[in-house]
Protein backbone atom coordinates (compact mmCIF):
# COMPACT_ATOMS: atom_id res chain seq x y z
CA UNK A 1 0.00 0.00 0.00
CA UNK A 2 1.37 3.19 -0.90
CA UNK A 3 1.42 5.83 2.13
CA UNK A 4 -1.13 8.12 2.99
CA UNK A 5 -1.06 11.30 1.17
CA UNK A 6 -0.18 14.11 3.76
CA UNK A 7 -3.36 16.05 4.81
CA UNK A 8 -2.92 19.38 3.52
CA UNK A 9 -3.50 22.12 5.91
CA UNK A 10 -6.33 24.41 5.08
CA UNK A 11 -7.05 28.29 6.25
CA UNK A 12 -9.18 28.33 9.07
CA UNK A 13 -10.34 32.06 9.88
CA UNK A 14 -12.72 33.99 11.89
CA UNK A 15 -14.06 37.49 10.57
CA UNK A 16 -14.05 39.34 14.18
CA UNK A 17 -17.01 42.03 14.17
CA UNK A 18 -19.96 42.43 16.29
CA UNK A 19 -23.24 41.69 15.08
CA UNK A 20 -24.24 45.64 14.18
CA UNK A 21 -21.25 45.78 12.21
CA UNK A 22 -21.57 43.51 9.38
CA UNK A 23 -21.86 44.66 5.75
CA UNK A 24 -25.71 43.39 5.28
CA UNK A 25 -27.02 45.80 7.75
CA UNK A 26 -24.62 48.98 7.38
CA UNK A 27 -27.49 50.51 5.63
CA UNK A 28 -29.75 50.65 8.98
CA UNK A 29 -27.52 50.98 11.62
CA UNK A 30 -25.28 54.26 11.74
CA UNK A 31 -21.59 53.63 12.88
CA UNK A 32 -21.72 56.41 15.36
CA UNK A 33 -24.21 54.49 16.91
CA UNK A 34 -22.53 51.58 17.50
CA UNK A 35 -20.93 52.88 21.06
CA UNK A 36 -24.51 52.34 21.77
CA UNK A 37 -25.51 48.46 21.20
CA UNK A 38 -25.14 46.09 23.28
CA UNK A 39 -21.78 44.24 22.49
CA UNK A 40 -21.72 40.56 22.32
CA UNK A 41 -18.45 40.27 20.35
CA UNK A 42 -16.07 39.18 23.41
CA UNK A 43 -18.30 36.50 24.71
CA UNK A 44 -18.63 35.70 21.29
CA UNK A 45 -15.10 35.03 20.48
CA UNK A 46 -14.24 33.85 23.56
CA UNK A 47 -16.74 31.01 22.87
CA UNK A 48 -15.09 30.22 19.47
CA UNK A 49 -11.68 30.51 21.34
CA UNK A 50 -13.29 27.19 23.25
CA UNK A 51 -14.16 25.50 19.93
CA UNK A 52 -11.02 25.57 18.92
CA UNK A 53 -9.41 24.84 22.00
CA UNK A 54 -11.05 21.78 22.48
CA UNK A 55 -10.97 20.40 18.54
CA UNK A 56 -6.87 21.30 19.36
CA UNK A 57 -7.20 24.01 16.19
CA UNK A 58 -5.04 26.85 15.52
CA UNK A 59 -6.80 29.52 13.11
CA UNK A 60 -6.49 33.31 12.42
CA UNK A 61 -8.47 36.17 13.42
CA UNK A 62 -9.30 38.89 11.02
CA UNK A 63 -10.10 41.51 13.96
CA UNK A 64 -11.53 45.35 13.30
CA UNK A 65 -9.24 47.70 14.59
CA UNK A 66 -12.68 49.37 16.51
CA UNK A 67 -12.81 46.16 18.29
CA UNK A 68 -9.15 45.92 19.11
CA UNK A 69 -9.45 49.21 20.65
CA UNK A 70 -11.64 48.39 22.95
CA UNK A 71 -11.30 44.47 23.98
CA UNK A 72 -7.63 44.58 24.20
CA UNK A 73 -7.31 41.37 26.32
CA UNK A 74 -9.54 39.61 23.54
CA UNK A 75 -6.29 40.51 21.23
CA UNK A 76 -4.00 39.02 24.02
CA UNK A 77 -6.39 35.68 24.97
CA UNK A 78 -5.70 34.80 20.31
CA UNK A 79 -2.66 35.20 20.47
CA UNK A 80 -2.00 33.58 24.10
CA UNK A 81 -3.63 30.79 22.58
CA UNK A 82 -0.97 30.56 19.54
CA UNK A 83 -4.04 32.27 17.14
CA UNK A 84 -3.04 34.42 14.21
CA UNK A 85 -4.05 37.93 14.71
CA UNK A 86 -4.48 39.41 11.79
CA UNK A 87 -6.37 42.90 10.37
CA UNK A 88 -9.90 43.22 9.16
CA UNK A 89 -9.77 46.79 8.41
CA UNK A 90 -10.41 49.98 11.12
CA UNK A 91 -14.40 49.61 11.01
CA UNK A 92 -15.51 47.66 7.95
CA UNK A 93 -15.84 49.87 5.65
CA UNK A 94 -15.40 48.27 1.97
CA UNK A 95 -12.32 48.85 0.34
CA UNK A 96 -14.12 49.90 -2.82
CA UNK A 97 -15.27 53.15 -0.76
CA UNK A 98 -12.04 54.21 -0.46
CA UNK A 99 -9.37 56.03 -2.13
CA UNK A 100 -5.97 54.54 -2.11
CA UNK A 101 -4.64 57.07 0.46
CA UNK A 102 -7.58 56.26 2.49
CA UNK A 103 -7.48 52.29 2.28
CA UNK A 104 -3.25 53.37 3.51
CA UNK A 105 -4.31 55.00 6.91
CA UNK A 106 -7.38 52.72 7.07
CA UNK A 107 -4.69 49.72 7.51
CA UNK A 108 -2.73 52.32 9.35
CA UNK A 109 -5.05 52.61 12.10
CA UNK A 110 -6.51 48.97 12.02
CA UNK A 111 -2.63 47.62 12.43
CA UNK A 112 -1.62 49.93 15.23
CA UNK A 113 -4.97 48.77 17.37
CA UNK A 114 -4.20 45.44 17.11
CA UNK A 115 -0.32 45.30 17.37
CA UNK A 116 -1.03 47.63 20.53
CA UNK A 117 -3.64 45.34 22.35
CA UNK A 118 -1.95 42.08 21.31
CA UNK A 119 1.89 42.47 21.52
CA UNK A 120 2.07 40.43 18.13
CA UNK A 121 3.34 41.82 14.40
CA UNK A 122 0.28 41.73 12.05
CA UNK A 123 0.92 41.00 8.55
CA UNK A 124 -2.01 39.19 7.07
CA UNK A 125 -5.06 41.41 6.33
CA UNK A 126 -8.93 40.32 5.07
CA UNK A 127 -11.17 43.14 3.33
CA UNK A 128 -14.76 43.59 4.92
CA UNK A 129 -17.15 42.07 2.79
CA UNK A 130 -14.50 40.69 0.52
CA UNK A 131 -13.81 43.92 -1.26
CA UNK A 132 -11.27 43.87 -2.91
CA UNK A 133 -11.99 43.37 -6.71
CA UNK A 134 -11.69 44.95 -10.45
CA UNK A 135 -12.14 48.25 -8.94
CA UNK A 136 -9.54 48.39 -6.53
CA UNK A 137 -6.41 48.01 -8.40
CA UNK A 138 -4.21 49.69 -6.32
CA UNK A 139 -5.13 47.94 -2.85
CA UNK A 140 -2.52 45.07 -3.34
CA UNK A 141 -0.14 47.14 -3.63
CA UNK A 142 -1.18 49.13 -0.96
CA UNK A 143 -0.85 46.01 0.96
CA UNK A 144 2.89 45.29 -0.28
CA UNK A 145 4.27 49.35 0.67
CA UNK A 146 2.41 48.82 4.48
CA UNK A 147 4.46 45.59 4.97
CA UNK A 148 1.96 43.08 4.81
CA UNK A 149 2.43 39.32 3.21
CA UNK A 150 -0.90 38.16 2.65
CA UNK A 151 -4.10 39.01 2.00
CA UNK A 152 -7.43 37.12 1.95
CA UNK A 153 -10.11 39.37 0.36
CA UNK A 154 -11.13 37.98 -2.81
CA UNK A 155 -13.98 36.16 -3.09
CA UNK A 156 -13.67 34.10 -7.12
CA UNK A 157 -17.20 34.38 -7.70
CA UNK A 158 -20.63 36.16 -8.47
CA UNK A 159 -22.27 37.21 -5.36
CA UNK A 160 -25.17 39.83 -4.99
CA UNK A 161 -22.75 42.36 -2.06
CA UNK A 162 -19.44 40.81 -3.27
CA UNK A 163 -17.13 38.86 -5.75
CA UNK A 164 -14.11 39.51 -8.09
CA UNK A 165 -16.04 36.28 -10.87
CA UNK A 166 -12.84 36.65 -13.24
CA UNK A 167 -10.04 36.37 -10.09
CA UNK A 168 -8.04 33.60 -9.73
CA UNK A 169 -9.38 30.16 -8.03
CA UNK A 170 -6.13 29.44 -5.50
CA UNK A 171 -3.36 31.98 -4.07
CA UNK A 172 -1.49 33.61 -6.31
CA UNK A 173 0.59 36.91 -6.44
CA UNK A 174 -0.95 39.81 -7.73
CA UNK A 175 1.93 42.20 -7.67
CA UNK A 176 5.36 41.92 -10.15
CA UNK A 177 7.59 43.22 -7.39
CA UNK A 178 6.40 41.81 -4.17
CA UNK A 179 6.14 38.61 -2.53
CA UNK A 180 2.91 39.22 -1.22
CA UNK A 181 0.01 36.54 -1.66
CA UNK A 182 -3.57 36.74 -2.10
CA UNK A 183 -5.71 33.92 -1.07
CA UNK A 184 -9.21 33.87 -2.15
CA UNK A 185 -11.74 32.52 -0.21
CA UNK A 186 -12.61 28.78 -1.22
CA UNK A 187 -15.29 28.11 -4.16
CA UNK A 188 -16.54 25.05 -5.28
CA UNK A 189 -16.70 24.63 -8.99
CA UNK A 190 -19.53 22.53 -10.51
CA UNK A 191 -19.58 22.32 -14.34
CA UNK A 192 -18.30 25.88 -14.47
CA UNK A 193 -20.00 27.29 -12.07
CA UNK A 194 -18.33 28.81 -9.13
CA UNK A 195 -20.12 28.35 -5.73
CA UNK A 196 -19.18 30.22 -2.56
CA UNK A 197 -18.71 28.55 0.54
CA UNK A 198 -18.01 29.81 4.21
CA UNK A 199 -19.39 31.75 6.65
CA UNK A 200 -23.41 31.92 5.60
CA UNK A 201 -23.00 29.56 3.09
CA UNK A 202 -21.87 27.36 5.50
CA UNK A 203 -24.74 27.77 7.94
CA UNK A 204 -27.58 27.76 5.56
CA UNK A 205 -26.60 25.30 3.06
CA UNK A 206 -25.84 21.35 3.80
CA UNK A 207 -22.38 20.55 5.04
CA UNK A 208 -21.42 18.13 2.85
CA UNK A 209 -21.33 21.23 -0.24
CA UNK A 210 -18.54 22.22 2.10
CA UNK A 211 -16.89 18.90 2.88
CA UNK A 212 -17.12 18.40 -1.21
CA UNK A 213 -15.13 22.08 -2.15
CA UNK A 214 -12.50 20.76 0.67
CA UNK A 215 -11.87 17.65 -0.52
CA UNK A 216 -11.93 19.21 -4.42
CA UNK A 217 -9.43 21.59 -3.57
CA UNK A 218 -7.02 19.56 -1.51
CA UNK A 219 -6.76 16.85 -4.43
CA UNK A 220 -5.95 19.91 -6.37
CA UNK A 221 -2.97 19.82 -3.72
CA UNK A 222 -4.06 23.31 -2.29
CA UNK A 223 -5.25 24.69 0.83
CA UNK A 224 -8.84 25.44 1.59
CA UNK A 225 -9.58 29.04 2.52
CA UNK A 226 -12.69 28.43 5.08
CA UNK A 227 -14.14 31.49 7.45
CA UNK A 228 -17.16 32.28 9.67
CA UNK A 229 -18.12 35.30 12.14
CA UNK A 230 -18.35 35.10 15.83
CA UNK A 231 -21.90 36.34 15.85
CA UNK A 232 -22.85 33.19 13.59
CA UNK A 233 -22.95 30.81 16.78
CA UNK A 234 -25.12 33.49 18.71
CA UNK A 235 -28.66 32.72 18.64
CA UNK A 236 -29.48 34.82 21.68
CA UNK A 237 -28.12 38.18 19.46
CA UNK A 238 -30.83 41.63 18.83
CA UNK A 239 -32.53 41.35 16.29
CA UNK A 240 -32.18 44.60 13.61
CA UNK A 241 -35.46 45.94 12.26
CA UNK A 242 -36.05 47.57 8.95
CA UNK A 243 -32.91 45.74 7.13
CA UNK A 244 -33.82 43.67 3.69
CA UNK A 245 -35.81 40.85 3.95
CA UNK A 246 -33.19 38.95 2.30
CA UNK A 247 -29.90 40.38 4.73
CA UNK A 248 -32.58 39.50 7.69
CA UNK A 249 -33.05 35.44 7.00
CA UNK A 250 -29.51 34.86 5.57
CA UNK A 251 -27.96 36.40 9.30
CA UNK A 252 -30.11 35.00 11.48
CA UNK A 253 -31.36 31.30 10.23
CA UNK A 254 -29.74 28.26 12.06
CA UNK A 255 -27.47 30.34 14.27
CA UNK A 256 -28.45 27.78 17.25
CA UNK A 257 -26.80 25.04 14.82
CA UNK A 258 -23.82 26.74 14.11
CA UNK A 259 -21.70 25.65 17.06
CA UNK A 260 -22.29 21.90 16.59
CA UNK A 261 -21.63 22.45 13.03
CA UNK A 262 -18.67 23.86 13.37
CA UNK A 263 -17.16 21.13 15.88
CA UNK A 264 -17.71 18.42 12.87
CA UNK A 265 -16.06 20.55 10.58
CA UNK A 266 -12.96 21.23 12.55
CA UNK A 267 -12.76 17.52 13.21
CA UNK A 268 -13.49 15.99 9.29
CA UNK A 269 -10.42 18.00 8.18
CA UNK A 270 -7.22 19.64 8.61
CA UNK A 271 -6.80 22.76 9.77
CA UNK A 272 -4.62 26.10 11.13
CA UNK A 273 -3.16 29.48 10.92
CA UNK A 274 -3.77 31.01 7.33
CA UNK A 275 -0.27 32.31 7.21
CA UNK A 276 1.13 28.37 8.19
CA UNK A 277 -2.04 27.04 5.44
CA UNK A 278 -0.19 29.18 2.98
CA UNK A 279 3.22 29.08 3.93
CA UNK A 280 4.15 32.30 4.57
CA UNK A 281 4.76 32.20 8.58
ZN1 LIG B 1 -16.45 41.34 8.09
Amino acid sequence: MPPEPEAVINGMSVDVEDWFQVGAFERVIDRADWDTLAPRVEANTNAVLALFSEAGVQATFFTLGWVAARYPRLIRRIAAAGHEVASHGWDHARVHTMTAAGFAADLARARAALEDAGGVAVTGYRAPSFSIDARTPWAHAELAAAGYRYSSSVAPVAHDHYGWREAPRYAFRPLADSDLVEVPVTVAEVAGRRLATGGGFFRLLPAAITDFAIGQVNRAGQPAMFYFHPWEIDPGQPRVHGAPIRSRVRHYSRLGAMRGRLAGLLERHCWGRVDRAIGVA
